[in-house]
This record gives structure tokens, sequence and C-alpha cells, in this order.
């Protein structure tokens, strides 16, 4: 499949030159999940994306498919089927990239939740979701909950509860996806804003114009309907309309901090509460540590939600309050990132409190705008919005991605995810999380990495990571559009905030391998790599 920075400009021209059935604004779950909903229906759609595919909130999250716990607080039991079925067809369907995750709740006889109340929540949660039978709750003594995770404060611990998550990675979800409506014939354009909607003689919107930042030009697309699922920014594309109404969205911040795992050596993912009435997750990752999250009320630049000390503080002290015996300071933080809820308007309702509902609003010049929902809920969103656009259109497709499997992540069972990463490391001949990293994140395409790797290598032993790290750049350069250095360390291997230390080790060989590449289409943003780069690594650190 073409789908490299090099064949961009191929892609762009297709895009100019042909009548699309939907056009799709916005590169983040909710644009991928339309584009292959539609493509893989027969319609014929393409997608825009005025920064990285995945740059907005769909690389900014908690990165876990949730079964819905928390909508069983607000009692939206609706919402908790759904999103426990959903959380079970994008796991068949993508086995390495989403993975139960085990959660341990402590519970405190101090704290939002009895023992009582959590055993009950947890199993009528279970029953809901549709639970597989393997990952249902399972309540804890004090003893066995500290044998879980020692690391939590003893005092007023009266046990706690074991549950599953799925983790993902939220950014690689989202490229997979469009990675698999490519494959099926649909076009995705990164680094391409639209400006401007077009109109035809009875005032119907029928195309948008757009700016390709890669060659600074401008361009006009046309389609039968246009979708926008520009997340945060939804509001802001409505603007671009000839009458536009009031503003649909609430917009509220979320920060998550990485530590590295030797400040805080947990044992396994858990699930707490905050030192307000909020709860907060702290997942180790290899080497490190996330923790998260923050949900404030947000008004300002949508292009630069950046944490503040007193987010990073309301953080630390959350985090110190249950694990008092490894206090961690500003100084630790290796890296943050913060993303913005685009939230549907609800009176008189805190940020909190708002509905994770998604919405659909249908505009009289006939732009179909989708906000709200989850990640976790992608699909369902995909299907719903669709629908709606086939009315249009005048075509009853089914909706086909229920049972269809992401491409590269065709596996049967668990059990062949962990036979890919022993083939994987086989070739790499290092530490096993190198190859299991792979596996997570590429599928199936991870074996090409180590193998390019491997060709690189120049003697029998151990693969360097330097080789890894230049395979899995031009991997995603020739197969996952990355323009850009930065597209690369954060959207397309989460490095800049996972693995830190190889990129700052690798930097040279990583710019110049990238320059090598982009080098044989010269590029007004070819020009702008550098800058490009300093503000990825600011916005990590942006707090300080
Ligand atoms: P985005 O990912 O923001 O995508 C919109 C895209 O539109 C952006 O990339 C933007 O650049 C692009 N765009 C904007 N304007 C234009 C334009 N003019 N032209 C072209 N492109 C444009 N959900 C879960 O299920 N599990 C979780 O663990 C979870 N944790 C979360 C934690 C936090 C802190 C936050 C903030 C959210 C979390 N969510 C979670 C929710 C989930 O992340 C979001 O619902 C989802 O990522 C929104 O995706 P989206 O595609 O609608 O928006």
């Amino acid at each position: 499949m073409a789908f490299s920075f090099s064949t961009r400009l191929t892609d762009l021209k297709k895009a100019e030159n042909t009548v699309w059935d939907i056009i799709v604004i916005g590169g983040g779950i909710t644009g991928a999940g339309i584009l292959l909903d539609a493509q893989s229906r027969g319609l014929n759609a393409v997608l825009v994306e005025k920064e990285d595919f995945a740059w907005g909130t769909s690389s900014r999250s908690t990165k876990l498919i949730h079964g819905g716990l928390r909508y069983l607080k607000q009692m939206d039991i609706r919402l908790v089927r759904e999103v426990g079925k959903e959380r079970a067809i994008v796991h068949k369907n993508a086995r390495n990239l989403v993975c139960p995750e085990r959660m341990l709740l402590p519970i405190y006889s101090d704290g939002s939740l009895g023992w009582g109340l959590t055993s009950l929540g947890l199993k009528i949660y279970d029953w809901l979701a549709g639970v597989p039978k393997d990952e249902q709750r399972k309540m804890l003594s004090a003893e066995k909950t500290l044998f879980h995770e020692p690391l939590l404060k003893k005092d007023n611990l009266t046990g706690g509860g074991l549950y599953y998550e799925y983790r993902t990675d939220d950014a690689r979800l989202t490229i997979s996806v469009i990675k698999t409506a490519c494959q099926q014939g649909a076009v995705a354009l990164n680094h391409a804003e639209v400006k401007e909607f077009t109109y035809n003689d009875e005032g119907i919107i029928d195309g948008v114009k757009l700016t390709d930042h890669i060659h600074a030009t401008d361009h006009t697309l046309r389609s039968k309907v246009v979708i926008n699922a520009a997340g945060p920014w939804v509001d802001n594309v409505r603007s671009f309309q000839k009458n536009t109404s009031n503003s649909h969205l609430f917009l509220t911040k979320g920060i998550h901090i990485v530590v590295d795992r030797e400040k805080l050596p947990l044992k396994q993912s858990a699930y707490f509460d905050a030192v307000d009435q909020r709860m907060m997750f702290a997942i180790p990752r290899g080497n490190i540590v996330y923790i998260g999250t923050t949900d404030t009320p947000y008004n300002d630049d949508v292009n630069q939600p950046y944490p503040t000390q007193k987010d990073v503080d309301y953080i630390l002290q959350s985090t110190l309050r249950i694990f008092p015996d490894y206090p961690i300071e500003t100084k630790d933080i290796q890296s943050t990132w913060s993303g913005l809820r685009p939230l549907i308007q609800q009176k008189g309702k805190g940020p909190s409190e708002l509905s994770r509902r998604d919405e659909i609003f249908e505009s009289k010049d006939g732009l179909l705008s989708i906000a709200g929902g989850k990640l976790t809920g992608y699909r369902k969103m995909a299907e719903r919005i669709v629908n709606r656009a086939q009315r249009v259109i005048g075509h009853r497709l089914a909706c086909q991605t229920k049972n269809l499997v992401l491409y590269g992540q065709d596996f049967d069972s668990t059990k062949d995810v962990r036979h890919l990463c022993d083939s994987v490391n086989t070739i790499i001949k290092g530490p096993s999380f190198l190859g299991e990293r792979l596996v997570h994140l590429y599928g199936h395409f991870a074996m090409e990495i180590a193998e390019r790797a491997q060709e690189q290598a120049t003697n029998e032993s151990e693969i360097s990571l330097a080789a890894l790290l230049q395979a899995e750049l031009e991997y995603t350069i020739e197969h996952e559009r990355v323009c850009s250095l930065s597209d690369f360390i954060i959207q397309r291997s989460g490095m800049l905030y996972f693995n830190r230390a190889w990129i700052d080790k690798h930097q040279e060989l990583l710019k110049n391998t990238m320059a090598i590449h982009t080098q044989e289409i010269p590029t007004p943003f070819n020009d702008a790599q550098e800058a490009l780069l300093e503000k990825a690594y600011q916005s990590v650190l942006a707090f300080r």
C-alpha cells in the first residue's frame, strides 16, 4: 500500500481531481473511524488533517479503551452497555494494540467508595458491560491488595477491587484505522488545513478549500457530503460556514505526567481517589509510569493546551496521598501531555458531570458535525454519522467495521501476539521489551521493522538501538506518511513521552535519516523541520 511521504503529492492531486462521496475534516480517532466506515461500505472518502494524524486529543488521552465504569456512577446504563460491547469489538479487531490491563482500585475507610458499594458496582458493571469471565472483578482483603501493589498507603486501607481496563496507544489506534481505510482505497492527507467551504447554487456545502502546509499551496476538494470531525475545533470549523449558529462545545483540559518507573516502581496499574472527589489513573508502561488526569474548563488557545503548575501540583499531591513513600517532585517529570475534551454543552453542569456521549449536528447548508464521545466508542460514532451521510448521498450500504480487523493486526488470540513478539525478539537478540513494544505498536509490521534493522546491522550479534530506531523511522516515512521528526517522535512512536532518553541520544541519526528521505522532494515544509522539533520538545515540558 502506498501511504508514504513521497506518494503524498500524488494523493493530493487525486483528492483534487475526484468528486468524493465524503470529505472528512479532522484526522483524530473520530475522523479516522468515519473514513474507514465510509470507505469499507463502498463509499469514496478522503480525510484532511491540518497537522499530523492524531495530533489533537487523540494522542493526548489516558490511552484506555474503557468498559464504561465511570458511566455507572452517572447511572448511564445504556452507555455502559454500549461501551462494554464496543470494547470487545475494538479488542478483537486489534489484539496487539488493545490489550487487557488489570486495574487495582484500592478502598479506604475515609475514601469516596466503601467495600460493599465497590463490590456491587463492579459486579453490575461486569454484567452490563458483558465482561468475559476471566476478567470479571475480584474483591481483595487489605493484605491481598498490598500484595498486588505494595506501594499503596496502608492507613485506613480496607481492601481493593481488581477489574480490567484495556490499554491502547491512542495515536497508533488512529493511524492504524487510517491505514486500514487507505488500504481499501481511501485517501488521507496530513498537514492539510481546511480554511473555507464551497457552496453550490442552492447554498449547500459541496466542498472545502484547504492549504497544503507541505508545499504551501491552496486546493479545492469537492464532495457530496462534508463531515466536520475536528474534535475541539468543531466550533472553529463551523465558523467557516456562511451562517454560523451558536457554539456547541464545552472544552475541558486533561493533563498527564510521565515519570521514570524507578521514581514510582509500581507493580501494576491503579485507579484511585484524587485529592478532590475525582478518580485518577497511574499506569506503568515499560520503564515509565504515567499519571492523570485533570478535568478543568478551558477557554484559552485550542492549539496549545499546556499544563499549568497548578495542574501538575494537583497530580503530584494526589499521587503522594496514595503512594506516600514515593514522593515525586516537579523535577522528576520527564514529559507531560495535555488534551482537550470536546464535550457537548449542557446548562448547569460542571466539567466532570458533563456527559461523554457524542452528538451529531446537521446544519441547513448540509454540514454534518460530530463531537463528544470517547476513543472507545469511535467505531459506533462513525457508524451513526455515516448512516446519516448516506441519506444525503442516497445509498443504504451496511456498516462493515464490526468484523473488520485493522490492517496488519490480525491475531486469533493473545497467544498469537506473544508468538510474534518471540519471533521479532529472535531477530533483535536484545532485551525482550524491544520486540514487545514494536509488536504492540505496529502489529505484524514489527517484523518488517526488525528485518530492516537487521539488514543495516553489521554482524550477527544484538541489533543496536540506533539501527532499530532508524528502521522504525524509515518504516513510518514509507508506510505511515510521517513528514517530520515531530510526527514520528510524538504521534507515530510516542517516544517523546515514553522513551525520551532514546531520542535524546540518537537525535542526530534521526535528523539525518529524516533529511535524507525528505530531501528527495524539496518543500518549504522541510525548512521548518528544526522549528517543529523544538516546538515538540517545548510542548512536553511547557509548564516549567
Ligand atoms: P481530535 O483527536 O482532537 O481530532 C480532531 C482533529 O481535527 C485534530 O487533529 C485537528 O488538528 C484537526 N483539525 C482541526 N481543525 C482542522 C481544520 N481546519 N482542517 C483540518 N483538520 C483540522 N477516551 C477514551 O476512550 N479513553 C480514554 O482513556 C480517554 N482519556 C482521555 C483523557 C483526556 C485528558 C482527554 C482530553 C480525553 C480522553 N478521552 C478518552 C477522550 C478521547 O481522547 C477523545 O474523545 C477523542 O480523542 C477525540 O477525538 P477526535 O477525533 O474527536 O478529536
